[in-house]
Protein backbone atom coordinates (compact mmCIF):
# COMPACT_ATOMS: atom_id res chain seq x y z
CA UNK A 1 0.00 0.00 0.00
CA UNK A 2 2.71 2.46 0.78
CA UNK A 3 4.98 1.29 -2.17
CA UNK A 4 1.67 2.27 -4.52
CA UNK A 5 1.46 5.63 -2.39
CA UNK A 6 5.01 6.26 -2.99
CA UNK A 7 4.37 5.48 -7.10
CA UNK A 8 1.28 7.52 -7.11
CA UNK A 9 3.02 10.90 -5.63
CA UNK A 10 6.32 10.41 -8.25
CA UNK A 11 3.88 9.88 -11.36
CA UNK A 12 1.90 13.37 -10.49
CA UNK A 13 5.13 14.99 -9.38
CA UNK A 14 6.45 13.63 -13.00
CA UNK A 15 3.04 15.13 -14.71
CA UNK A 16 2.97 18.72 -13.26
CA UNK A 17 7.02 18.88 -14.13
CA UNK A 18 6.25 17.84 -17.89
CA UNK A 19 3.28 20.21 -18.06
CA UNK A 20 5.35 23.38 -16.47
CA UNK A 21 7.87 22.13 -19.08
CA UNK A 22 5.55 22.31 -22.04
CA UNK A 23 4.52 25.51 -20.80
CA UNK A 24 7.83 26.74 -20.92
CA UNK A 25 8.42 25.56 -24.15
CA UNK A 26 5.00 26.81 -26.13
CA UNK A 27 5.95 30.31 -24.17
CA UNK A 28 9.23 30.30 -26.04
CA UNK A 29 7.75 28.87 -29.22
CA UNK A 30 6.08 31.95 -29.09
CA UNK A 31 8.00 34.18 -28.49
CA UNK A 32 10.61 32.93 -30.77
CA UNK A 33 7.70 33.13 -33.50
CA UNK A 34 6.78 36.52 -32.86
CA UNK A 35 10.61 38.16 -32.69
CA UNK A 36 11.29 35.87 -36.17
CA UNK A 37 8.15 38.00 -37.05
CA UNK A 38 9.29 41.38 -36.12
CA UNK A 39 12.99 40.51 -37.78
CA UNK A 40 11.13 39.61 -40.95
CA UNK A 41 9.23 43.30 -40.86
CA UNK A 42 12.96 44.54 -40.72
CA UNK A 43 13.74 45.05 -36.93
CA UNK A 44 16.94 44.04 -34.85
CA UNK A 45 17.17 41.72 -31.62
CA UNK A 46 18.50 45.61 -30.08
CA UNK A 47 15.12 47.28 -30.99
CA UNK A 48 12.98 45.06 -28.81
CA UNK A 49 12.99 46.56 -25.15
CA UNK A 50 14.88 44.78 -22.57
CA UNK A 51 12.69 45.26 -19.69
CA UNK A 52 8.95 46.17 -20.84
CA UNK A 53 6.19 45.04 -18.52
CA UNK A 54 3.45 45.32 -21.48
CA UNK A 55 6.69 43.52 -23.96
CA UNK A 56 6.90 39.98 -21.31
CA UNK A 57 2.72 39.89 -21.18
CA UNK A 58 2.75 39.66 -25.13
CA UNK A 59 5.07 37.23 -25.80
CA UNK A 60 5.09 35.13 -22.86
CA UNK A 61 2.07 33.27 -23.17
CA UNK A 62 1.64 29.97 -23.94
CA UNK A 63 -1.22 30.69 -26.52
CA UNK A 64 0.32 29.71 -30.06
CA UNK A 65 0.64 32.49 -32.41
CA UNK A 66 -2.39 32.37 -34.76
CA UNK A 67 -2.77 35.03 -37.66
CA UNK A 68 -5.33 36.20 -36.14
CA UNK A 69 -3.24 36.38 -32.33
CA UNK A 70 -0.55 38.43 -34.82
CA UNK A 71 -3.18 40.69 -36.41
CA UNK A 72 -4.19 41.86 -32.92
CA UNK A 73 -0.73 42.19 -31.35
CA UNK A 74 1.10 43.38 -33.89
CA UNK A 75 -0.11 47.07 -33.73
CA UNK A 76 1.23 47.16 -30.02
CA UNK A 77 4.52 45.53 -30.19
CA UNK A 78 5.55 48.20 -32.68
CA UNK A 79 4.10 51.03 -30.88
CA UNK A 80 5.76 49.24 -27.80
CA UNK A 81 9.16 49.15 -30.06
CA UNK A 82 8.77 52.90 -30.81
CA UNK A 83 8.79 54.13 -27.46
CA UNK A 84 11.53 52.50 -26.61
CA UNK A 85 13.54 54.36 -29.65
CA UNK A 86 12.86 57.59 -28.07
CA UNK A 87 13.48 56.68 -25.10
CA UNK A 88 16.86 55.28 -26.24
CA UNK A 89 17.39 58.51 -28.33
CA UNK A 90 16.11 60.89 -25.18
CA UNK A 91 18.81 58.74 -23.25
CA UNK A 92 21.88 59.15 -26.17
CA UNK A 93 20.84 62.94 -26.20
CA UNK A 94 21.06 63.51 -22.37
CA UNK A 95 24.20 61.87 -22.19
CA UNK A 96 25.72 63.55 -25.17
CA UNK A 97 24.26 67.09 -23.50
CA UNK A 98 26.08 65.97 -20.32
CA UNK A 99 29.59 65.80 -21.98
CA UNK A 100 28.84 68.98 -23.93
CA UNK A 101 27.67 70.46 -20.73
CA UNK A 102 31.07 69.06 -18.76
CA UNK A 103 33.49 70.99 -21.97
CA UNK A 104 31.26 73.89 -21.60
CA UNK A 105 32.31 74.11 -17.78
CA UNK A 106 36.14 73.28 -18.54
CA UNK A 107 35.63 76.06 -21.32
CA UNK A 108 34.10 78.44 -18.88
CA UNK A 109 36.57 77.84 -16.11
CA UNK A 110 39.53 78.81 -18.36
CA UNK A 111 37.60 82.01 -19.86
CA UNK A 112 36.91 83.18 -16.16
CA UNK A 113 40.96 83.32 -15.60
CA UNK A 114 41.03 86.31 -17.87
CA UNK A 115 38.01 88.05 -17.07
CA UNK A 116 39.06 91.31 -15.60
CA UNK A 117 36.03 93.37 -15.28
CA UNK A 118 35.00 92.92 -11.24
CA UNK A 119 32.09 94.73 -12.26
CA UNK A 120 30.83 91.69 -14.51
CA UNK A 121 28.01 90.08 -12.56
CA UNK A 122 29.26 86.08 -13.47
CA UNK A 123 26.43 83.24 -13.96
CA UNK A 124 27.79 80.05 -12.38
CA UNK A 125 27.54 76.82 -14.46
CA UNK A 126 24.06 75.87 -14.07
CA UNK A 127 22.91 79.58 -15.17
CA UNK A 128 25.46 79.62 -17.69
CA UNK A 129 24.15 76.73 -19.69
CA UNK A 130 20.73 77.32 -19.64
CA UNK A 131 21.39 80.92 -21.14
CA UNK A 132 20.18 80.62 -25.21
CA UNK A 133 23.60 81.27 -26.81
CA UNK A 134 25.66 78.61 -24.67
CA UNK A 135 22.65 76.19 -24.91
CA UNK A 136 21.99 76.54 -28.71
CA UNK A 137 26.00 75.47 -28.92
CA UNK A 138 25.73 72.70 -26.72
CA UNK A 139 22.53 71.85 -29.02
CA UNK A 140 23.89 72.18 -32.37
CA UNK A 141 23.79 69.32 -34.53
CA UNK A 142 21.75 67.16 -31.81
CA UNK A 143 24.78 67.68 -29.15
CA UNK A 144 26.90 65.48 -31.23
CA UNK A 145 29.93 68.77 -31.59
CA UNK A 146 32.28 69.22 -29.40
CA UNK A 147 32.43 72.28 -27.53
CA UNK A 148 35.55 73.52 -28.50
CA UNK A 149 37.75 76.53 -26.96
CA UNK A 150 37.21 78.03 -30.20
CA UNK A 151 33.50 77.20 -30.26
CA UNK A 152 32.94 78.47 -26.87
CA UNK A 153 34.46 81.36 -27.08
CA UNK A 154 32.73 82.61 -30.23
CA UNK A 155 29.35 82.98 -28.05
CA UNK A 156 30.44 83.67 -24.23
CA UNK A 157 30.84 86.96 -24.09
CA UNK A 158 27.19 87.41 -25.84
CA UNK A 159 26.13 85.44 -23.19
CA UNK A 160 27.39 86.88 -20.51
CA UNK A 161 25.87 90.46 -22.12
CA UNK A 162 22.97 88.49 -22.49
CA UNK A 163 23.37 87.23 -18.73
CA UNK A 164 24.17 90.72 -17.00
CA UNK A 165 21.63 92.45 -18.73
CA UNK A 166 18.93 89.86 -17.68
CA UNK A 167 20.35 89.80 -14.17
CA UNK A 168 20.34 93.87 -13.47
CA UNK A 169 16.59 93.86 -14.93
CA UNK A 170 15.90 91.58 -12.32
CA UNK A 171 18.18 93.32 -9.48
CA UNK A 172 16.52 96.85 -10.23
CA UNK A 173 12.87 95.18 -10.34
CA UNK A 174 13.83 93.59 -6.56
CA UNK A 175 14.81 97.19 -5.27
CA UNK A 176 11.50 98.14 -6.63
CA UNK A 177 9.68 95.45 -4.70
CA UNK A 178 10.93 96.37 -0.95
CA UNK A 179 8.54 93.60 0.10
CA UNK A 180 10.54 90.79 -1.37
CA UNK A 181 13.14 89.23 1.19
CA UNK A 182 15.58 86.41 0.82
CA UNK A 183 13.93 83.45 1.59
CA UNK A 184 11.56 84.49 -1.36
CA UNK A 185 13.91 85.02 -4.35
CA UNK A 186 14.69 82.10 -6.48
CA UNK A 187 16.82 83.06 -9.35
CA UNK A 188 14.89 80.23 -11.43
CA UNK A 189 11.47 80.75 -10.67
CA UNK A 190 10.07 83.80 -12.70
CA UNK A 191 12.52 83.56 -15.40
CA UNK A 192 10.11 83.38 -18.32
CA UNK A 193 6.69 84.45 -15.98
CA UNK A 194 8.87 87.77 -15.94
CA UNK A 195 7.00 90.58 -17.87
CA UNK A 196 9.73 93.27 -17.77
CA UNK A 197 12.31 92.41 -20.64
CA UNK A 198 15.58 93.39 -20.02
CA UNK A 199 15.28 96.03 -22.42
CA UNK A 200 12.33 97.52 -20.40
CA UNK A 201 14.15 97.93 -17.77
CA UNK A 202 17.47 99.27 -19.23
CA UNK A 203 17.26 102.92 -18.81
CA UNK A 204 16.21 102.23 -14.67
CA UNK A 205 19.87 99.69 -14.59
CA UNK A 206 21.46 103.17 -13.54
CA UNK A 207 19.79 102.60 -10.51
CA UNK A 208 22.23 100.06 -9.21
CA UNK A 209 24.94 102.10 -9.02
CA UNK A 210 23.25 104.57 -6.33
CA UNK A 211 24.86 104.02 -2.82
CA UNK A 212 20.98 103.35 -1.51
CA UNK A 213 21.01 100.06 -3.89
CA UNK A 214 22.11 97.69 -1.38
CA UNK A 215 21.71 93.80 -1.63
CA UNK A 216 22.21 90.97 0.27
CA UNK A 217 23.93 87.84 -0.58
CA UNK A 218 24.50 84.05 0.58
CA UNK A 219 25.61 81.45 -1.16
CA UNK A 220 27.82 83.62 -3.44
CA UNK A 221 25.64 84.95 -6.32
CA UNK A 222 27.34 85.81 -8.95
CA UNK A 223 30.60 83.57 -8.23
CA UNK A 224 31.33 80.66 -10.71
CA UNK A 225 31.85 78.26 -8.28
CA UNK A 226 28.35 79.28 -6.85
CA UNK A 227 26.03 76.44 -5.91
CA UNK A 228 22.92 75.72 -7.83
CA UNK A 229 20.32 78.23 -5.71
CA UNK A 230 22.43 81.06 -5.10
CA UNK A 231 20.09 83.85 -3.45
CA UNK A 232 20.19 87.47 -3.17
CA UNK A 233 18.13 89.57 -1.93
CA UNK A 234 16.65 93.29 -0.68
CA UNK A 235 16.81 93.53 3.46
CA UNK A 236 13.74 94.75 4.75
CA UNK A 237 13.92 98.41 5.44
CA UNK A 238 17.76 98.86 3.56
CA UNK A 239 17.02 100.97 0.74
CA UNK A 240 15.11 103.59 2.88
CA UNK A 241 17.98 103.80 5.74
CA UNK A 242 20.56 104.41 3.65
CA UNK A 243 18.11 106.90 1.89
CA UNK A 244 17.82 108.85 5.58
CA UNK A 245 21.40 108.28 6.26
CA UNK A 246 22.35 109.94 2.89
CA UNK A 247 20.25 113.04 3.60
CA UNK A 248 21.43 113.17 6.73
CA UNK A 249 25.15 113.43 5.44
CA UNK A 250 23.71 116.17 3.15
CA UNK A 251 23.91 114.25 0.00
CA UNK A 252 21.71 113.09 -2.63
CA UNK A 253 19.91 109.96 -2.50
CA UNK A 254 20.88 109.72 -5.96
CA UNK A 255 24.21 109.44 -4.76
CA UNK A 256 26.80 107.23 -6.85
CA UNK A 257 28.43 104.24 -4.35
CA UNK A 258 31.55 105.21 -5.83
CA UNK A 259 30.93 108.95 -4.72
CA UNK A 260 29.77 108.11 -1.04
CA UNK A 261 32.62 109.15 1.08
CA UNK A 262 34.78 106.29 3.03
CA UNK A 263 34.76 108.16 6.01
CA UNK A 264 31.76 108.60 7.39
CA UNK A 265 30.74 107.86 11.63
CA UNK A 266 27.91 107.39 13.50
CA UNK A 267 27.87 109.46 16.65
CA UNK A 268 26.14 107.13 19.06
CA UNK A 269 29.43 106.28 20.56
CA UNK A 270 28.67 102.83 20.29
CA UNK A 271 32.15 100.98 21.32
CA UNK A 272 32.41 99.26 17.98
CA UNK A 273 31.69 102.11 15.96
CA UNK A 274 33.19 105.13 17.16
CA UNK A 275 35.94 105.24 14.70
CA UNK A 276 34.93 105.88 10.45
CA UNK A 277 33.46 103.11 8.62
CA UNK A 278 32.37 102.78 5.19
CA UNK A 279 28.72 103.65 4.35
CA UNK A 280 27.57 100.43 4.24
CA UNK A 281 28.82 99.10 7.30
CA UNK A 282 26.88 101.88 9.02
CA UNK A 283 23.78 101.73 7.13
CA UNK A 284 23.66 98.04 8.41
CA UNK A 285 24.52 98.96 11.80
CA UNK A 286 21.65 102.07 12.01
CA UNK A 287 19.23 99.11 10.14
CA UNK A 288 20.01 96.62 13.33
CA UNK A 289 19.78 99.29 15.60
CA UNK A 290 16.32 100.34 14.32
CA UNK A 291 15.17 97.30 13.94
CA UNK A 292 16.49 97.03 17.86
CA UNK A 293 14.17 99.62 18.99
CA UNK A 294 10.96 98.22 17.04
CA UNK A 295 11.45 95.00 17.69
CA UNK A 296 11.61 95.56 21.69
CA UNK A 297 8.89 98.57 21.60
CA UNK A 298 6.32 95.92 19.71
CA UNK A 299 7.63 92.51 22.26
CA UNK A 300 6.78 94.57 25.50
CA UNK A 301 5.63 92.07 27.49
CA UNK A 302 3.54 94.54 30.01
CA UNK A 303 3.19 97.62 28.39
CA UNK A 304 0.53 99.26 30.48
CA UNK A 305 2.38 97.87 34.16
CA UNK A 306 3.99 101.50 35.76
CA UNK A 307 6.90 99.20 36.65
CA UNK A 308 7.64 98.34 32.73
CA UNK A 309 6.71 102.04 31.85
CA UNK A 310 9.05 103.69 34.15
CA UNK A 311 11.86 102.19 32.23
CA UNK A 312 12.78 103.99 28.67
CA UNK A 313 13.28 102.59 25.71
CA UNK A 314 15.16 105.21 23.63
CA UNK A 315 15.88 105.00 20.13
CA UNK A 316 19.15 106.80 19.19
CA UNK A 317 19.33 106.00 16.02
CA UNK A 318 15.81 107.92 15.12
CA UNK A 319 15.55 108.20 11.42
CA UNK A 320 12.79 111.10 11.44
CA UNK A 321 14.52 113.47 13.42
CA UNK A 322 15.87 116.92 12.25
CA UNK A 323 19.18 116.54 14.61
CA UNK A 324 21.36 113.99 12.33
CA UNK A 325 23.05 111.43 14.01
CA UNK A 326 26.00 110.54 11.36
CA UNK A 327 28.77 112.58 10.31
CA UNK A 328 30.97 113.19 7.16
CA UNK A 329 34.83 113.88 8.08
CA UNK A 330 36.17 115.56 5.32
CA UNK A 331 39.56 113.87 4.03
CA UNK A 332 41.89 115.81 6.20
CA UNK A 333 39.45 115.60 9.10
CA UNK A 334 40.22 113.14 11.61
CA UNK A 335 37.89 112.19 14.27
CA UNK A 336 38.39 113.82 17.98
CA UNK A 337 39.45 110.65 20.10
CA UNK A 338 35.94 110.01 21.35
CA UNK A 339 35.50 109.94 25.29
CA UNK A 340 36.49 106.05 26.41
CA UNK A 341 33.49 104.94 27.90
CA UNK A 342 34.29 104.30 31.81
CA UNK A 343 32.46 102.44 34.42
CA UNK A 344 32.90 100.89 37.48
CA UNK A 345 31.37 98.14 37.45
CA UNK A 346 32.93 94.44 37.90
CA UNK A 347 31.29 92.12 35.36
CA UNK A 348 31.95 88.94 33.28
CA UNK A 349 32.04 89.02 29.18
CA UNK A 350 28.32 87.58 28.30
CA UNK A 351 25.96 89.37 29.92
CA UNK A 352 22.05 90.27 30.01
CA UNK A 353 20.45 93.61 30.51
CA UNK A 354 17.86 93.03 33.17
CA UNK A 355 15.53 96.16 31.97
CA UNK A 356 15.34 94.04 27.98
CA UNK A 357 15.27 90.73 29.71
CA UNK A 358 12.29 92.29 31.96
CA UNK A 359 10.45 94.41 29.51
CA UNK A 360 10.18 91.47 26.55
CA UNK A 361 7.82 88.62 26.08
CA UNK A 362 10.24 85.05 26.47
CA UNK A 363 9.37 84.07 22.99
CA UNK A 364 10.91 87.31 21.28
CA UNK A 365 14.20 86.60 22.89
CA UNK A 366 15.15 84.55 19.78
CA UNK A 367 14.51 87.65 17.81
CA UNK A 368 16.07 90.48 20.08
CA UNK A 369 19.37 89.66 21.26
CA UNK A 370 19.95 90.51 24.61
CA UNK A 371 23.55 89.33 25.14
CA UNK A 372 26.41 91.95 25.35
CA UNK A 373 29.72 90.65 24.45
CA UNK A 374 31.76 92.93 26.89
CA UNK A 375 30.76 95.01 30.24
CA UNK A 376 31.52 98.52 28.15
CA UNK A 377 29.27 97.21 25.53
CA UNK A 378 26.80 96.64 28.58
CA UNK A 379 27.01 100.38 29.74
CA UNK A 380 26.73 101.75 26.63
CA UNK A 381 23.71 99.78 25.96
CA UNK A 382 22.17 101.04 29.44
CA UNK A 383 23.52 104.70 29.11
CA UNK A 384 21.95 104.61 25.57
CA UNK A 385 18.69 102.38 25.75
CA UNK A 386 17.50 103.02 29.42
CA UNK A 387 19.15 106.51 30.00
CA UNK A 388 20.46 105.66 33.31
CA UNK A 389 23.66 104.36 35.04
CA UNK A 390 24.29 100.81 34.92
CA UNK A 391 25.22 98.75 38.30
CA UNK A 392 25.95 95.69 38.89
CA UNK A 393 22.72 94.46 39.66
CA UNK A 394 21.66 95.64 35.75
CA UNK A 395 23.33 92.70 34.04
CA UNK A 396 22.30 89.31 34.65
CA UNK A 397 24.11 85.76 33.21
CA UNK A 398 23.56 84.96 29.92
CA UNK A 399 22.07 81.33 29.52
CA UNK A 400 24.70 80.94 26.89
CA UNK A 401 27.75 82.23 28.69
CA UNK A 402 26.75 79.73 31.65
CA UNK A 403 29.76 77.23 30.47
CA UNK A 404 32.36 79.76 29.88
CA UNK A 405 31.77 81.19 33.43
CA UNK A 406 32.15 77.52 34.83
CA UNK A 407 35.18 77.53 33.09
CA UNK A 408 37.06 80.28 34.58
CA UNK A 409 35.96 78.97 37.86
ZN1 LIG B 1 25.15 104.10 15.80
ZN1 LIG C 1 18.51 96.72 27.76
Amino acid sequence: MLQHGKAVHEWEERMRREQYDEGVRAQNKRKASIEQKLLEMGYQISDFPKWSYDWSRLLGQPRELTPRIWKQIQPKLLLIIACEKQRKLAHALRTRMDMRKAEVKQQYQLYLKDVLDDKLLLPNIWELVILPEVKALMSEEEATIEVTRERFMGVVSQAVDTFNLEERARLVKMLQEPALRIPDYNPYEGRGKDTTTPMDAEGDVEKLNHATSIFSCSRRKFHPDAPRRPVVGVLENIVDTASVVLKMLGLSSHTAHTEVPKKVVCLCGRPDFQQPAEFLELVVHIKEEVRWYKQTMSNRRNPSEPTDQEITIHNDHDLSIENPFVKLLLDDETLLPPDSITHNLDLPNCIECRFCVQLITPHSRSSISLVHQTATDFVHHVRTKHQVEPTNEDASYSHNSAATLDDKQ
